[in-house]
């Protein structure tokens, strides 16, 4: 079949950025070296870009997971222009193709099924959805949102401004212009193209799939280090309404953080999270499915499937009855805080309740122990 046409624009700007920050970068740190300044001055940029596409464009209007304060939206709407990765709303339009049909041939505009290049870079060099390039059908709800609609309407006047003008103004503030223009200009522009790049290729494909195995999504811990916290992309895949990716404290999620950051100065609100019941069960699904293909062989695998099958629900039982619980908990300790009256009551019915969660919790963890050990004893 012939390939679409090219997208010149694009292709110019990746592979001349591309080679300026494989030859012209180092040639000048060589000769002239650089200074610490123009050095954090790209980490910043980085981290800039990054943050303003994983919890702007991504987490933010992509997916609302949580709401932001006009300014928030402003500074993302400069970041996301400097990171040139088109409008938040073409991206986000993209993106949200990108969730309903993962791994589609053909409607998942960086479907991981035609391989690494593609999904990593290839997507955006020819006209491989000129019929859809304007369609904006999918993002109504950003329409409504001045700032995206006001950075979709000037987005090239803005990501000239922020690509040529800042790095330019900060060379002739601090010293050196062309040190700045390679530096923060350049390769910062291919380190956090690449950097977000990774999350549609490397996340597609390598890394583990503790929750679904549904589509090719995959948590990998070495890319959130890259990708700001984007790493856990399994777990994104199947509750994108969650504003973390990372979920245990543990899981290097810059992003998250930001948006705690900014909920505590009031800049953030309705931070969207799954309850915990919903993702240990995701988990424990994942690891039922796991032992069946593994005790499909065995002579006698009907008889310890249904063993498995037992043990599972019993768990599952246990877990839904703890998180309950603790949901239970949680609303009468809420309660008694705006309650003025039947204080003592509602303290002992604290107490009681916290009682029965520790026995619920015990029950749980016990029968969690059990399915473990059957795990492992049908792990080879
Ligand atoms: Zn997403
Ligand atoms: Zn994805």
């Amino acid at each position: 079949m012939k390939k679409p046409p090219l997208i010149w624009l694009n292709v110019f700007v990746f592979a001349s950025t591309f080679l300026v920050a494989i030859t012209a970068v180092p040639w000048y740190g060589y000769t002239y070296g650089f200074e610490t300044f123009e050095v954090v001055a790209m980490i910043v940029g980085i981290f800039v870009c990054g943050l303003s596409i994983t919890g702007g464009y991504h987490r933010l209007w992509s997916h609302r997971t949580y709401k932001a304060h006009w300014s928030v939206r402003l500074i993302f709407a400069l970041g996301g222009a400097f990171a040139l990765q088109n409008s938040a709303i073409h991206w986000s339009s993209d993106h949200r193709r990108h969730h309903k049909h993962v791994d589609h041939d053909e409607k998942d505009p960086y479907s991981a099924s035609h391989g690494f290049w593609y999904s990593h870079i290839g997507w955006m060099l020819r006209e491989y959805d000129a019929m859809l390039y304007s369609d904006y059908t999918n993002v109504r709800d950003l329409q409504k949102d001045a700032i995206a609609v006001w950075q979709h309407k000037y987005y090239n006047v803005l990501a000239l401004v922020m690509n040529v003008g800042v790095p330019i103004l900060v060379g002739l503030l601090y010293g050196d212009v062309w040190a700045s223009i390679l530096l923060l200009g350049v390769a910062r522009l291919v380190l956090s193209h690449h950097f977000t790049f990774f999350i549609n290729s490397w996340a597609h494909i390598w890394g583990s799939q503790p929750y679904t195995d549904r589509n090719t999504a995959r948590d990998n811990a070495l890319l959130a280090i890259f990708t700001h916290g984007e790493g856990y992309h399994n777990y994104h895949h199947i509750f994108e309404t969650d504003y973390r990716n990372g979920i245990k404290w543990y899981q290097y999620d810059p992003t998250k953080w930001l948006i705690n950051i900014l909920a505590w100065c009031n800049l953030a609100s309705d931070l969207r999270t799954v309850p915990e019941a919903r993702i240990e069960q995701a988990k424990l699904k994942m690891e039922l499915k796991r032992r069946h293909d593994k005790v499909r062989h065995l002579p006698n695998a009907d008889e310890v499937m249904v063993r498995l099958n037992q043990e599972y629900d019993v768990l599952c039982e246990r877990l839904n009855a703890f998180y309950k619980a603790k949901i239970v908990l949680f609303e009468s300790k809420k309660k008694s805080l705006n309650e003025k009256f039947d204080k003592i009551q509602f303290e002992q019915q604290i107490r009681d309740t916290k009682l029965q969660l520790i026995q619920l919790k015990n029950a749980f963890y016990e029968q969690r122990e059990v399915w473990n050990n059957m795990q492992f004893s049908f792990s080879h």
